[in-house]
């Protein structure tokens, strides 16, 4: 029998005779944690999209033990009213980024924002920062520092010459598979592919070997494969719901094989996906997609601020005071990318984000499951980290899904998708204490979420004022990276 570590959850408390006797055998100990009691609230069931009246809770250890109704005795070493309010699973950020080799400090003290605004994991789809997320990643994992539980892909995949900073550019069979090595040994959650120029063939391939692996893979997919191809090679998640629009077009499979074999430009190809869209056609396409379990996160947030950038003043936004000036300098390069635009081009910026968000309600009816991500990164125009989610959140809820379904897919299906849901993603005996404490119903109107008044992370209570010190932390980092720079 092997020699059972004494587990003390409470560094400071003094073991007792008992945990000496056990010790001096060779045995487990009993657990010491201290448990605390949540009385007076509204449980928020995101799996049945309901509200329970007047609960009360038990967390022991992390966890939620128990789940009655208020009239029950429950006895407990601590006990915290929560006045009636409402008790949701906290957010999920399925998309996330973490980027900019100049700004470690700027990206670092966005982590416990993350807290604030009531998200305690995020998928972080890779970045030029990699070596920093995983360490990041780490010291929140081990309790040293403040922050969402992190997933990361690390570097993405892409080919030579790509556009992006701090990727794995690969151009053969043999650089990829160096490339999943090199993140093995990182210890990456996820495999990330992205479509600038990364060969069809070579891209297909990856997907198959980081399948072949064990890794789920989250991806764009490349003019050259038609959407059937990278699910059927494996792919887990399509993330930006641009892509999935090319289902609607008839002859999707002959236009990504004339991509690929060189007779048809990437340009034509997407003219033709815009000119030939059919709603039955993408239907099918999309119950294609659910019966291959592949997910889909949309991002609207970001085609929606570049969309409105001409009526949209952004200069009083509250969110900017958590940013440094090197932050949002990174913002005009998606601008300067869109060039001087006509009225015309604004109008069908807007028309094509309508489009893209009419297809929300339609994935859902797929019964597709949808991940929700806000992308955020400093490259991402005014997609802030942490309120972009919430904002994601209402674009959806104008899209037509409502309040539950949007819930679903900010909590529980972001931990169903890493696998993780037996411990997290829903206010449930067992799993993890993890909790978002509300002013209002999520259920009614999905803006409530960002009305919040506590978090509960790995059974820890952070009240308001709490988290209002992380905020003010945070702008009073940025003052100071500011200043600094400035060379005062
Ligand atoms: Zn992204």
């Amino acid at each position: 029998m092997p020699l059972l570590k004494l587990a003390s959850p409470h560094p400071g408390s003094h073991p007792s005779l008992v945990s000496a006797l056990c010790l001096a055998l060779g045995l487990a100990a009993p657990l010491q944690a201290e448990t605390l009691k949540l009385t007076h609230f509204q449980l928020v069931d995101v799996e049945q999209g309901r509200v329970l009246q007047d609960r009360q809770m038990l967390i022991e250890d992390g966890r939620i033990v128990r789940i009655v109704p208020a009239t029950e005795v429950l006895v407990a070493d601590s006990s915290r009213d929560l006045g009636g309010r409402y008790l949701m699973p906290s957010l999920w950020d399925m998309h996330v980024h973490f980027e900019g080799r100049e700004l470690v400090e700027d990206n670092a003290l966005l982590l416990p924002l993350y807290l604030a605004y009531g998200i305690t994991a995020v998928r972080e789809a890779a970045s030029d920062l990699a070596p920093e997320v995983m360490v990041w990643r780490k010291q929140i994992a081990a309790g040293e520092r403040v922050g969402p539980r992190i997933f990361s892909a690390g570097q993405k995949f892409e080919g030579i010459d790509s556009l992006w900073n701090g990727d794995l550019e690969v151009g053969d069979e043999a650089a990829m598979a160096r490339g999943m090595d090199k993140l093995t040994a990182m210890g990456v959650d996820f495999i990330k592919i992205t479509e600038n120029t990364l060969q069809p063939e070579l891209y297909l391939k990856t997907v198959a070997e980081a399948r072949r692996r064990g890794y789920r893979v989250s991806s764009h997919i490349p003019y050259g494969v038609s959407v059937a191809e990278a699910a059927n090679a494996g792919l887990s998640s399509i993330e930006h719901l641009s892509y999935v629009l090319r289902l609607g077009h008839q002859d999707e499979p002959e236009i990504a094989a004339s991509v690929r074999s060189g007779t048809l430009e990437a340009k034509e190809a997407a003219a033709r996906y815009r000119d030939g869209f059919q709603q039955p056609l993408a239907d099918k396409g999309y119950r294609m997609l659910a019966a291959q379990g592949v997910a889909v996160t949309p991002t609207l947030i970001g085609g929606y601020q570049l969309a409105n950038l001409d009526a949209t003043d952004h200069s009083a936004d509250g969110f900017l005071r958590y940013l440094t000036s090197a932050f949002t300098d990174k913002y005009s390069w998606r601008i300067e990318r869109m060039g001087e635009q006509t009225p015309a081009q604004w109008q069908a910026r807007k028309q094509k984000y309508q489009d893209e968000a009419a297809q929300l309600s339609r994935l859902d009816a797929a019964g597709v499951m949808l991940l929700a991500g806000s992308d955020s990164a400093a490259l991402n125009t005014y997609v802030y980290p942490a309120e972009g989610l919430h904002s994601e959140l209402q674009l959806w809820q104008q899209a037509g899904l409502s309040p539950a379904r949007i819930l679903r897919a900010a909590t529980l299906d972001g931990a169903r998708f890493m696998g993780l849901e037996k411990d997290y993603g829903s206010i449930a005996e067992g799993k993890r204490a993890d909790l978002l404490l509300l002013r209002a119903n999520p259920l009614a109107d999905i803006s409530a979420t960002m009305q919040i008044e506590a978090l509960i992370q790995g059974g820890e209570f952070h009240d308001r004022a709490q988290l209002d010190t992380w905020l003010g932390n945070a702008a009073a980092a940025v003052q100071i990276l500011n200043t600094g720079r400035r060379g005062i």
